[in-house]
Order: C-alpha cells, then structure tokens, then sequence
C-alpha cells in the first residue's frame, strides 16, 4: 500500500500574537512545529504500513524550513518525503494550496491513499483535504475519528461529525482527513533520526510541475485574500439577572434579540 501524508509547518500556536496596528502574525522568534492534526494522520499512516505492508511518503508544500517537519516524519518512521518549494507558491488560499499539492502527489508513484490533518492550527479551514480530493477527483472522507482497517479495495473508517457518528467503507484511490481519535502519535526515535539523517528530501518548484498549471499558483491562482487579521475582543464585562426560571428565561430571549442573535422569537405564554 503506498500512502500519502500531506504535513504542514505551522507557527507553535501558544506563542504566537498579531501585531495590533498591521493585524500580521508576528512571526520572530516564534517555534515552528508540525500541524498537531497532522501527527495523527502521520500515525494512522504508520499503523497502515506496519498492518498491511507498504510506503509512507510525505509531502508539505512551505519554505525551505519545512525540511524539519519531513525529517521529523522520518524520524516517527515515514520512508520518503517531497517539498514543494518555491516563491512562485507564495499567497496560496485554500484552493491554491490544494491545487499543488495535488500536483505534487500527481509526480509521485500511484498511491492508494491520501492521509491528511482535520485542519491546522494556522489557517484553520479544513479546507484542503477534501480540495485535493476534488481535483484528483478522488472520493474523501472528513473527520475520521478510526480506521478500522483496509481490504484490496479501500479502507473502513469511523467518520465523527459531532452529531452524528457513521461507519464507511471508501474505494482506493481515496483522500481521508483525521481526527485525534486514530491514536496517540508515537514519539520521535533517536534510532531512526540517525539512521535517517542523510535520507534525501526531494524538492520541486513550480517549473518542475505541469507547466499547465502555472497560473493556478500562490498569490495569482488565488480568489481569496485576506483583508485583516486580528484577535477577537475580549470582554470580561457581565450582567446578573435576578427572578424565576420564566422571567430569567423572558430576559434572555431579549437580550438575545438585542443583540441580533436571534429573530422571531415569539414570547411564551405564561
Ligand atoms: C499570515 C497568513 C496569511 C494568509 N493569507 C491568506 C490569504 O490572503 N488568502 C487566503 O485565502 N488564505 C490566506 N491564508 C491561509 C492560507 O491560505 C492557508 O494557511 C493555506 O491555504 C492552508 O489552509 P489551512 O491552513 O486552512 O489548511 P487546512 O485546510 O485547515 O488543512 C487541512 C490539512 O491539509 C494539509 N495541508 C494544508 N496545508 C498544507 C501544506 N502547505 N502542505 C502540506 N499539507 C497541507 C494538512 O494535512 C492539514 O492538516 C493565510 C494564512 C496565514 C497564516
């Protein structure tokens, strides 16, 4: 089984601040780290691997500093790992950055399956998983909380949606997205970051991908941009309120109203 992991270097979350006057992170001397959702999906790879026989490969599209994150994978027990590098990928939204990483997966040798994070703890979106998906034009399934195991054909998971939980079996080729359910992601070993230490990165550029699909890179293949970031208001300014569970109840309905939270609500008889 050859398996995909798709790996993302993002900023250590706890230290990070935005600069109150440009709303830009304020990335000096913050901690770089590998995406937390993504060690969960690196481990489920691995579990595949060591049950069914195959190749882990993983991929990040970033910086030259994402070298470290594809070492890290190495050192957790990842065979082979790309970087999709070059200015040219600089500004990708969502769709940009599921264009060429699927580009990238394209280069490498057919796999079975695609592992990727929920989502990551700089963008947030979850959004490029199943963007991937969609131009592979491959099944996929979000939230995976278990895999429960693969046939010839595809693989049987546990999908989590909050509200409800559901089984499914899923054909190969096939893209998943993971929770933290999979299981705890093994720690780095010092044996394997020896002995993989001179293991080869491979990197591509944009001029090493189809050149029909230039236009689609960074900032030019994006519609999204983003105006402003900035931190969300803190209030620690309350209210109490006083009298029975109706009355209470009464109060909160306008109060919501006020606030424009809510529209309609008829008040209830007594
Ligand atoms: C400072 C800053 C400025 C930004 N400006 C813009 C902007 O102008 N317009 C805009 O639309 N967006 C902008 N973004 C968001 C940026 O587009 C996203 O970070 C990027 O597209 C990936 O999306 P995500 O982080 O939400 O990934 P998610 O969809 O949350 O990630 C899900 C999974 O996809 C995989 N994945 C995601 N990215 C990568 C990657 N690079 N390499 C390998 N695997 C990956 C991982 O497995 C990850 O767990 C900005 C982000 C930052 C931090």
């Amino acid at each position: 089984m050859h398996i995909v992991v798709c790996i993302k270097q993002v900023p250590e979350t706890r230290n990070v601040e935005v600069c109150p006057e440009t709303g830009v992170l304020l990335r000096d001397g913050v901690d770089s780290i590998m995406n937390p959702f993504d060690l969960y999906a690196l481990e489920a790879a691995l579990r595949l691997k060591e049950q069914y026989g195959g190749t882990v490969s993983v991929i990040s599209m970033g910086p030259p500093q994402a070298q470290t994150v594809i070492r890290e994978a190495y050192q957790m027990g990842a065979d082979r790992g790309y970087l999709l590098s070059d200015r040219a990928f600089a500004g990708a939204d969502t769709l940009a950055t599921s264009y060429t990483l699927a580009q990238g997966i394209e280069k490498l040798d057919a796999y079975d399956v695609i592992l990727c994070g929920l989502q990551t703890t700089d963008g947030d979106t979850a959004q490029v998983g199943p963007g991937i998906a969609e131009v592979l034009g491959i099944p996929h399934e979000s939230n995976v909380s278990r895999v429960l195991g693969a046939t010839a054909d595809g693989l049987q998971v546990i999908s989590d949606l909050g509200t409800m939980v559901y089984t499914k079996s899923i054909k190969f080729p096939c893209l998943v997205t993971l929770t933290k359910g999979v299981g705890e992601p093994r720690l780095l070993s010092f044996k394997l970051k020896q002995s993989t230490r001179d293991w080869p990165i491979t990197t591509w550029s944009a001029a090493d991908l189809d050149s029909a699909a230039q236009d689609f890179f960074g900032l030019s293949g994006s519609p999204t941009q983003v105006e402003r970031i900035f931190p969300p208001t803190v209030s620690d300014s309350f209210e109490t309120w006083e009298g029975s569970g109706l009355e209470l109840s009464h109060k909160l309905v306008q109060k919501l109203q006020e606030l424009r939270l809510v529209e309609g609500v008829e008040r209830a008889q007594n």
